[in-house]
């Protein structure tokens, strides 16, 4: 039988890239041994980096999986090996997130996006009921837009006349009256907007797509009708969106949805209704056990986390002059960090020089354009630091 060895093809870009920085590893002080990989130094909005331990893990189990000796694309999802993943997946974030047994904790598939549609689907009072709305950003204006087809979605407060860099108190919301929730976007990917306390609402539950904050730092579950969070930002990579939801909700679902579209299905079935993907959740288990094992809980996550943006945002100062930061700084995020270089030369340079540098991600998100830099669990301080020095260093030889 003939082989045919795969060699991993290199754009010209990436490919200069690396070249150039192994150019310049014997000149530049900062690109010493322990230098962070060009993995480590992923600052995408998502999907986003992944921790080291947990990539050559799953590396490892494309080619077998200890426990079972097969590649773990090749397992069935009925076998005892993924019914103990599910498992353990579900217990690691139950525990990081201390949630209620009351939540049930769900592996889905469609993204976040399905969930836009999903949630007005299960929990609307009826199908004349109301459901509020906070429009902070990008994605929460689409949480609305893509809900109206089911609910009578109501706008509780829009940021777009500030261009989206304040975000409301929960007192200066317009709650519809007896609406069916409130959904809001804890941290808005795309401006860098982050909510630091939950609503304090009537007895309306709320919704909240946490999926670019989830489990970096500590929440109160309890507070929440429902949380979820695709996986591709902190947890693990696309395919899997993992949703925490008050089994008090369960009985508003009405009858006649579409199986794979009734939250029921999915809780009745342990998340293994129809193939779930494999691949995604046994992944986002190995990142959900590597932060219990490294941090102990989400406190120290937490901290670190805020280390990192400070950091950066420290960084960033010396750049004042030539840069805007379009958050507004009391609601600036942890996560994402989103500004652009007033003079459209000074950000192109920046962006060539960082990819010299073996940075990459920076690019802002299509709609609002400039960069953005995210900091999602598995970038670690050195990368941080990396990146902070680089900055520092450009704004130095630029100033
Ligand atoms: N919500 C937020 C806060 C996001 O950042 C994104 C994507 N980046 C989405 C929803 C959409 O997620 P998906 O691509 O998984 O549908």
């Amino acid at each position: 039988m003939m082989t045919v060895a795969l060699k991993p093809v290199a754009t010209s870009r990436a490919a200069l890239r690396i070249a150039s920085r192994e150019a310049c590893a014997d000149g530049s002080p900062s690109l010493t041994a322990a230098m962070p990989s060009r993995n480590e130094l992923n600052f995408s909005a998502g999907p986003g980096a992944l921790p080291t331990p947990v990539l050559a893990q799953a590396q490892a189990a494309i080619h077998a999986l200890p426990e079972t000796g097969l590649s773990v694309l090749g397992m069935s999802h009925r076998s005892a090996w993924f019914a103990q993943v599910l498992h353990d997946a579900e217990h690691d974030i139950r525990m990081l997130l201390d949630a209620p047994a009351s939540r049930r904790i769900l592996f889905l598939q469609g993204g976040s996006s399905l969930q836009f549609s999903m949630i007005p689907m299960n929990f609307s009072l009826g199908p004349t009921a109301a459901a509020d709305y906070v429009v902070s950003g990008y994605w929460s204006r689409k949480s609305l837009c893509e809900a109206r087809p089911v609910v009578d979605a109501r706008v509780a407060w829009d940021g777009a006349s500030g261009g989206y860099r304040k975000l409301p108190t929960w007192s200066a919301l317009k709650l519809a009256a007896g609406g069916s929730y409130l959904h809001y976007v804890s941290n808005e990917t795309v401006e860098g907007l982050q909510f630091r306390d939950p609503p304090d609402l009537d007895d309306r539950p709320a919704i909240c797509d946490m999926s670019s904050d989830f489990l970096s730092r500590r929440v109160d579950v309890s507070r929440f009708g429902m949380i979820y969070a695709h996986a591709q930002k902190n947890l693990g990579p696309a395919g899997v969106t993992v949703a925490l939801i008050d089994e008090a909700l369960l009985d508003r679902v009405p009858a006649d949805l579409p199986p794979m579209l009734d939250f029921r299905t999915h809780v009745a079935h342990g998340s293994n209704y129809n193939t779930p993907p494999v691949f995604a959740i046994y992944v986002t288990g190995l990142v959900a056990r590597w932060l219990r094992t490294e941090f102990g809980g989400l406190e120290r996550l937490e901290a670190r986390n805020r280390r990192k943006a400070a950091t950066i945002y420290d960084a960033l100062a010396d750049l004042e002059e030539m840069i805007e930061l379009h958050a507004d700084p009391a609601v600036r995020s942890t996560m994402n960090v989103a500004f652009r270089f007033r003079d459209a030369r000074l950000q192109s340079m920046f962006l060539d020089e960082a990819a010299v540098r073996g940075f990459s991600g920076l690019e802002g998100h299509r709609s609002i354009g400039g960069l953005r830099i995210s900091l999602y669990n598995a970038v670690s301080e050195a990368a941080v630091g990396e990146l902070a020095g680089f900055i520092k260093t450009f704004a130095a030889t630029r100033g």
